[in-house]
């Protein structure tokens, strides 16, 4: 299979536009997750992949064939829900094997892939207790196990772990990693898209991330580009917890811009202020004691985070900005300290969008 490939596709419900025209290719083996905020129009793009939605225009090409018109048990799909879909009589090995029999597996096949789903997923414990008996977090390893054991060319996840907690969650991601890492000689890679608005699992379980923003995919990226590089400050606002700090520019000398975090003033790209504003995250933002460089600041305030790190508010200048750092290196509220931000983990972005940044900006900073 080549891959999943987009062209003009866009989906509207009356005046309401859930996917704006988009061109975009799947890589064939490849996960994408698409992450975005909800009401952005994830679940109505996969959707139309799957066949479960009609495009109102433009084309779905599998493997370099129009599949537009398939309904979905032509596609060759397998797809796992936010609520496991099984047999609740049958037991989780009858489960997968059944699977198995819908899709005509060969007999001579069908005993190696069921074990090899069952070990992948950790299922073994469990494999002849009936759905029932299984908690929430198991049965949607079930689902998972069957979906993969199809060897389907395209999986489909719409958001599969909304509903459980926290501990099944990480089991299951800890599953899917090693799904991928070690199925390969039993099972061809498959296509995986992964509908998530958990910016954490994305980051962990994706190839590359497809930001979606308003219907569009705003940015697609591996997710170390898309945590370092975003294209636009939506991407640097909703990727990271908190996400990027934004400082506004003011023209100091003449094609000269000025933030209140940078001890001195860069070349504006294009000599141009108006727009501008710098970005930066608050793990980059490097505080020490008051009088060490930088530039001057007060801490506002101090919270201690999940993993036991601080996040301070600082006061720098006219702006406020947040920094993230280990909770060994503590600073009081009211404390004078100074601020560091390294030219390279600043981005610049004019009117929302990110500016590339010349070799003589960031010498000036
Ligand atoms: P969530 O994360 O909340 O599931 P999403 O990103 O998956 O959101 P969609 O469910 O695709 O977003 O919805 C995108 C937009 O399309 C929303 O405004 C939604 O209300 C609208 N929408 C989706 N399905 C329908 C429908 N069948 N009829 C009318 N409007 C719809």
């Amino acid at each position: 299979m080549s891959g999943i490939v987009l062209q003009g596709i866009r989906r509207s419900f009356g005046n309401t536009h859930a996917v704006k025209e988009t061109d975009f290719t799947f890589p064939d083996g490849s996960v994408t997750c698409l992450l975005g905020p909800s009401g952005c129009g994830k679940t109505t793009l996969m959707r139309m992949i799957a066949g479960l939605e009609r495009p109102s225009a433009g084309r779905i090409l599998f493997d370099g064939c129009d599949v537009t018109a398939w309904p979905a048990r032509r596609r060759d799909v397998a797809m796992v829900f936010q609520y496991p879909v099984m047999y609740r009589t049958l037991t989780v090995e009858q489960n997968i094997a059944l699977a198995l029999d819908n899709a005509r597996v060969p007999r001579t096949e069908r005993r190696t892939r069921i074990e090899a789903v069952i070990d992948v997923m950790q299922l073994g414990d469990c494999r002849r207790l009936g759905i029932d008996a299984l908690d929430i977090g198991t049965r949607q390893r079930v689902a998972v196990a069957r979906a993969i054991a199809r060897d389907c060319a395209v999986i489909l996840f719409d958001e599969p772990t909304t509903n459980i907690e926290m501990h099944a969650k990480l089991q299951l991601i800890r599953a899917f990693k090693q799904y991928r890492s070690r199925l390969r000689e039993t099972i061809t890679p498959q296509t995986v898209i992964y509908v998530t608005h958990d910016q954490t699992e994305a980051m962990t379980l994706a190839d590359r991330i497809a930001l979606m923003r308003d219907g569009a995919i705003a940015q697609c990226a591996d997710p170390r580009t898309l945590y370092d590089r975003p294209d636009s400050e939506f991407g640097g606002w909703f990727i990271g917890n908190p996400g990027m700090n934004f400082l506004a520019g003011r023209a100091d000398a003449p094609g000269r811009v000025a933030f209140d975090c940078l001890p001195v003033s860069l070349a504006a790209p294009g000599g141009e202020i108006d727009g501008l504003r710098l970005g930066v995250r608050p793990e980059r933002v490097i505080v020490g004691p008051a009088g060490c460089g930088g530039v001057p600041g007060r801490v506002l305030r101090r919270t201690l985070t999940v993993g036991g790190q601080a996040l301070l508010l600082l006061e720098v200048g006219q702006s406020t900005m947040r920094a993230r750092m280990s909770a060994g290196t503590i600073f009081d509220p009211g404390e004078a300290v100074s601020v560091h931000c390294s030219p390279d983990h600043i981005v610049l972005f004019r009117n929302g969008s990110r500016l590339s940044m010349s070799s003589e900006t960031i010498e000036a900073a």
